[in-house]
């Protein structure tokens, strides 16, 4: 073997593609029994429910994603959205077909606001000393933020529907290069068969090129003599057999923290990171604080008799206490959900340490966008937290590591170390681009 990689989420089935595309012999070591990672769906009810992603990928048929699936030859299709988005505020659905038409609900004070900001952060360079700043002081600086209200709505619901994060978690200048790809690439879109369909076309593609996936296992440790990796140490789930695999090259797919861990012979456990991040008893304040540096959120899958989003791209909510925005991927694939039945996913960030009281923001969120139509046509399918070892992404937006690590051979992909500016599964696939210019170094 060549190449051993630990995890067969979205980051470690595109390194063993483009592995096997080079002529390397892979095994990929999966903890659970199937692969996809974050990036994979269950059928529940007739629906594809995911285990993370919402089935939709940020830059479209364009972006770093598809462009990486077309050159490995991946069958699939995206559908990309028809709309720039649609924005629920003053209690209504806004439909905005480019991002002038966001003009029509913010009002003129407002709309000279944006213009502004859209100035400063398009046809300027930003100045040295505004580019680490938290995106809500820099805003702060240019437009008086109690006179624009819809404005910083607009800006903290993408920035909590895309990144999980608040304006005060993200840098001016990242906010800046992930709006220019996303006018680069364009609009996203929503895989066919949703994302299970795609990582297991990868899947089968990798098998079919010899390469192996040994579900149910374990990386226990990484094995290294001096500053250079060698191979894992393995543990198999049913018969609890040890097994040494070799290999010069070591692709990690689970974030510096797990990564850090197996390099000591440690093992990072999910209720082990929710314990540590969990405040003191008597601390009231919220978390995560920012020492945490993933991005967690709440997602429910709704399903519908009617339907009640009119377009196949994202509704951002700015009139909500915490559901930042929602899509309905039935528009684009109606295969996600049981023949004439709408699925809807809605996202938030978790903002307290009360989930129970998160759980019921989102659905007093759902009764306040769909009035009496929710409670008459719409049925809660499931409701999941996304944090500790399970989260929106691996590394907050912007404060991601490099792939490359301290140790010869062991490289890092996934989304913990996205390069800046691509997002989500994009900053996958651009993490995976970056493992192969390190390696061809
Ligand atoms: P993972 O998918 O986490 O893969 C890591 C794999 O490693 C897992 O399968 C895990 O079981 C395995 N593993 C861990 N430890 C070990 C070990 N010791 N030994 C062996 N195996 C191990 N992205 C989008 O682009 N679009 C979206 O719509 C979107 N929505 C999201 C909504 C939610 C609620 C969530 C949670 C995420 C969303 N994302 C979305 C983010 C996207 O799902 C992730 O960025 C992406 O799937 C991460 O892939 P990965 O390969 O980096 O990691």
């Amino acid at each position: 073997t060549d190449a051993i990689i630990i995890g067969a989420g979205l980051g470690g089935l595109l390194s063993a593609a483009q592995l096997l595309q080079r002529g390397k012999r892979v095994i990929i070591v999966e903890r659970l029994n199937h692969s996809g990672g974050r990036f994979t769906a269950k059928t529940f009810q007739g629906v594809q429910v995911s285990t993370g992603a919402v089935h939709m990928v940020p830059f479209g048929s364009s972006g770093v994603l598809a462009t990486m699936l077309r050159g490995l030859g991946i069958p699939h299709r995206l559908y990309d959205a028809d709309v720039f988005g649609s924005f629920h505020v003053h209690g209504k659905q806004y439909r905005s077909r480019g991002l002038l038409g966001v003009l029509t609900f913010l009002g003129p004070v407002q709309s000279l606001g944006l213009l502004r900001l859209g100035r400063l952060m398009f046809l300027t360079a930003l100045p040295e000393d505004e580019r680490n700043l938290p995106f809500d002081q820099w805003m702060a600086r240019y437009i008086k933020v109690e006179k624009n209200p819809q404005l910083v709505a607009f800006f903290t619901s993408i920035a909590r529907f895309a990144l999980s994060v608040e304006l005060d978690q993200i840098s001016t200048a990242e906010v800046v290069h992930i709006t220019k790809n996303m006018f680069r690439f364009g609009a996203p879109g929503i895989v066919q068969g949703g994302c299970g369909a795609l990582t297991r076309q990868l899947e089968q593609q990798i098998l079919a090129q010899g390469a192996q996936i040994m579900h149910s296992c374990e990386v226990l440790q990484i094995l290294h003599e001096e500053d250079r990796v060698v191979g894992v140490r393995i543990r198999q789930k049913q018969s609890q057999e040890e097994q040494i695999l070799t290999a010069g090259i070591v692709v990690s797919d689970i974030g510096p923290r797990a990564t850090d861990a197996l390099l000591e012979s440690r093992r990072v456990t999910q209720a082990e990171v929710l314990k540590q991040q969990q405040p003191e008893a008597e601390d009231e304040s919220n978390w995560p604080g920012e020492s945490v540096p993933e991005a967690v959120g709440l997602k429910v899958h709704i399903l519908s008799d009617i339907s009640l989003i009119p377009h196949k791209g994202i509704m951002y909510c700015l009139d909500t206490r915490r559901i930042a925005g929602m899509v309905q991927p039935t528009n684009s694939d109606p295969t996600l959900a049981p023949a004439g039945k709408h699925l809807l996913i809605s996202h938030q960030v978790i903002q307290s340490n009360n989930v129970e009281e998160e759980r019921a923001l989102a659905i007093a969120d759902l009764r306040q966008l769909f009035g009496p139509a929710f409670d008459q046509h719409c049925k809660v399918l499931t409701m999941g937290t996304y944090r500790g070892e399970w989260p929106v992404n691996r590394m907050a937006q912007g404060t991601d590591r490099g792939g490359r690590s301290a140790w010869q051979g062991l490289y890092l992909v996934g989304d913990a170390v996205k390069p800046s500016g691509y997002l989500m599964v994009e900053g996958v696939a651009q993490s995976v681009n970056r493992f192969l210019d390190l390696l061809a170094e």
